[in-house]
């Protein structure tokens, strides 16, 4: 509850800040970018610059402002993807020019990244974007983020851009994470069906919270609902990140921010965070394959710290050299871990089953490990 009491001073301990812009907050009852929408946001990154922070923005709003620039006026559930990333192709340039010129009038740069989410996940496209950005920060420029959609395929897609905002956190190594919404933050209840839905000002507990959830609200215009919101909070989270949820479209929560107030909902941390690794095995790391193991692995693995060997393995699905990411699944499918293989698909292909003693026996003293996943290299796959 320290966050809630002293807010301003929880507030200037947070220097560097991702803030997610939903499409919903940018766009006109019409369905046409508003003006006023866009320098809200650049006021409050100005105000926030103004208060030494570093602010990178994840913006949505691409696939609406194109839609809106082809004079399209059919819901987008109606399109296909080629479609949709030809909208994205024309509105992403829009979404540009009206964040540049808002900027430019408060004297700052823009400067914009489109990202996959192979570039979060292949380490070295991971370290190229981190230095990009550090050096646009270094420079004073602001940068502003959305995910690449002309190139990017049902496989290598975010979820959408709650899920993306959340993976930039540790990207830029950032203390706190913004997601502008329609909505003024969590109700206990759907505010738009219960008059007396009360806002809930903290969670401090956000795996659990989200096990109790019940939608609320489905986006119009954008991808996600305020479970998306809540799901990107727990990545945050996990990585030690606190969220706020509020609304991007009410100039008086927004001028509240700025002043130092609390409006909307402070998603806390504390609880839920795990270590850097770990969290990238669990939410970068891209997967290669899979292996089937059987119930005494998964429960050696789950609740005895062990690492994953030969002996517990039934199936193997997917080709993945040593070093790639593999899920960990139980012969329902189920997934229980995610981590780094130790050998190539081919070598584990031809010991699963078989115990070190018979391994060694089968192909000779230190020809092929027993084991497949080390424990270090592994993570128990939370949600
Ligand atoms: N990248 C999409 C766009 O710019 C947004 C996805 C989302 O709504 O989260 O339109």
């Amino acid at each position: 509850m320290e966050e809630l009491n002293n807010f301003k001073k929880y507030l200037d301990s947070k220097k560097r800040i991702v803030i997610k812009i939903g499409t919903q907050v940018l766009l006109n009852e019409d369905g046409k970018p508003s003006s006023s929408a866009f320098k809200n946001i650049c006021d409050l990154s100005f105000s926030l610059i103004g208060q030494k922070k570093e602010v990178i923005l994840v913006s949505s709003g691409a696939i609406a402002a194109g839609k809106d620039l082809l004079n399209i006026n059919s819901e987008l559930n109606n399109f296909s993807i080629p479609q949709k990333q030809a909208f994205a192709a024309c509105g992403q340039a829009v979404l540009m020019r009206n964040y540049d010129s808002c900027f430019k009038r408060r004297g700052l740069k823009t400067a914009q990244i489109l990202l996959t989410k192979e570039d979060i996940s292949i380490r070295r496209r991971f370290t190229n974007a981190r230095n990009t950005i550090y050096e646009l920060l270094k420079n004073g420029v602001v940068p502003i983020i959305n995910e690449n959609d002309t190139v990017s395929y049902e496989e290598i897609k975010f979820s959408d851009n709650d899920h993306l905002s959340a993976l930039v956190l540790n990207l830029v190594c950032a203390d706190l994470l913004i997601i502008l919404s329609n909505v003024k933050g969590v109700f206990d209840k759907n505010p738009n069906l219960y008059k007396d839905a009360k806002p809930v000002k903290i969670i401090n507990d956000i795996k659990n919270y989200i096990k109790n959830f019940k939608e609320t609200s489905k986006s119009l215009h954008g991808t996600g609902g305020m479970k998306s919101k809540l799901y990107a909070s727990f990545i945050a989270s996990s990585a030690g990140i606190d969220t706020i949820i509020m609304s991007g479209k009410d100039k008086k929560s927004l001028n509240s921010l700025i002043a130092g107030n609390l409006s909307g909902t402070l998603i806390n941390s504390s609880i839920n965070k795990i270590n850097k690794k770990k969290h990238w095995l669990l939410f970068g790391m891209e997967k290669a394959g899979e292996i089937v193991a059987d119930e005494g692995a998964i429960r050696a693995i789950t609740y005895e710290n062990k690492s994953l060997l030969a002996g517990g393995i039934i199936k193997i699905k997917g080709d993945f050299k040593k070093g790639d990411g593999i899920y960990i699944v139980n012969e329902d499918g189920a997934l229980f871990s995610k981590g780094i293989a130790n050998l190539d698909s081919g070598d584990i292909k031809k010991i699963k089953g078989l115990s070190s003693e018979e391994i060694k026996l089968k192909f000779g003293e230190d020809k092929i490990s027993s084991l497949v996943v080390h424990k270090d290299k592994m993570v128990i796959s939370v949600l």
